[in-house]
């Protein structure tokens, strides 16, 4: 990995980048819009500093690929109705903790005497299950095809040793619905996309095809190291130059085209697409995963039932914009002033990938 690393390998495909955005600038008439869909992939944009060193020449805007942010207000409430449940364990990961729903979060739920439990893995909870047969488990399953196919595992591993009490409350969501809403959506304006490398490495390159083959944009599936990004614009630039729409696999030492068909098995054996609601999108048609009918006695949701009342979404926070790609952290009012990591407003303060916490810690002019 240590050439992907290399400062002056970065340095020199960077010049080739600006040279190639300014022919861009001149074609389109305005600097193009990339949109990096993952959350991993903000924060090494704004790590490296891309986004200042290349802000002159076009614009990098944040997308949905951050799952704890796009979990929505309602799905939180839940889950911190099922702690108030008697009797139950909520076991989430870590980064689910602090987000706020619109009353409370997790985190304060415990501390106010909740059971909430961090597990490193799925795993994890259905052995704390086993062990404490007396309380029911109820995992949270958060985020996108990357960790779905655990969560399964870890639901045919509590089926396989018969731990009844065990259960899972699915927000699992699927990545490529999210982006059919942004490129339909007429307020928004992306020139070309800069594609998770994890999702990829599950679902394959060709699972993006339609980006290409249904609306004529660009888009290149990039790792994580800062040449990788790099390339990507690069490979994005050239593309628009070129006149050409094609999805490229520029991370082909993990990515295959069909993907880990395991892992795909796996997700599909437990879970059903349905539709989802997101944060910022509202329902996006068929981008959940949902438990199926056969494997439901694991499913919480139809287990417990909890009511919630209304959500009530806190003021001024524009993360739900954010993630759709229509604005930045610094357009949003409370950034840095009201809303900061030690007191987070909404979700993309919260998360590790998030927008607004990556460029707090980043980018943010003091
Ligand atoms: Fe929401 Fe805070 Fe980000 Fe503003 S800075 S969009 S309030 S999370």
């Amino acid at each position: 990995l240590e050439k992907f690393r290399d400062p002056v390998l970065s340095r020199g495909l960077l010049a080739r980048v600006i040279n190639r955005a300014q022919k861009v600038r001149e074609k389109l008439g305005r600097p193009a819009v990339f949109m990096e869909v993952c959350g991993t992939h903000t924060v090494a944009i704004s790590r490296a500093g891309l986004r200042s060193i290349l802000g002159e020449y076009m614009e990098l805007r944040s997308g949905p690929g951050c799952p704890v942010c796009v979990t929505d207000y309602a799905d939180i409430d839940r889950m911190v109705a099922f702690a108030s449940l008697l009797g139950v364990t909520v076991g989430t990961f870590g980064d689910m903790m602090r987000v706020p729903g619109s009353r409370t979060s997790l985190e304060r739920q415990r501390a106010a005497g909740a059971d909430v439990r961090v597990f490193y893995s799925p795993r994890d909870a259905v052995a704390y299950a086993a062990e404490h047969p007396e309380r029911q488990l109820v995992f949270l399953g958060v985020g996108f095809e990357t960790t779905a196919p655990g969560v399964a595992a870890a639901i045919a591993e509590a089926r396989g040793k018969g731990v009844k009490n065990f259960s899972v409350y699915s927000t699992h969501k699927v990545v490529p619905p999210a982006m059919r809403a942004i490129i339909a959506d007429p307020e928004i304006r992306i020139d070309g996309f800069i594609l998770p490398g994890h999702v990829s490495t599950i679902i394959g390159r060709r699972s993006f095809d339609f980006i290409a083959t249904e609306y004529g944009l660009p888009a290149v599936v990039a790792g994580f190291e800062t040449l990788d990004i790099i390339d990507a614009i690069y490979c994005l630039l050239g593309q628009i130059l070129d006149g050409e729409a094609r999805v490229e696999n520029g991370y082909s030492r993990v990515v295959r085209e069909e993907g880990n068909p395991r892992a795909r098995a796996q997700m599909a054996e437990f879970f059903e697409v349905g539709d989802a609601s997101w944060r910022g999108f509202g329902i996006i048609p068929q981008s959940g995963l949902n438990i199926r009918p056969a494997y439901r006695d694991f499913d919480a949701a139809a287990r417990f039932q909890v009511t919630i009342e209304p959500p009530r979404l806190p003021r001024g926070c524009a993360c739900g914009d954010l993630l759709k790609g229509k604005l930045t952290p610094g357009d949003c009012r409370l950034f840095g002033k009201v809303c900061t990591p030690a007191h987070p407003v909404g979700p993309c303060m919260v998360s590790s990938e998030g927008a607004c916490a990556a460029y707090y810690q980043y980018e943010r002019r003091q």
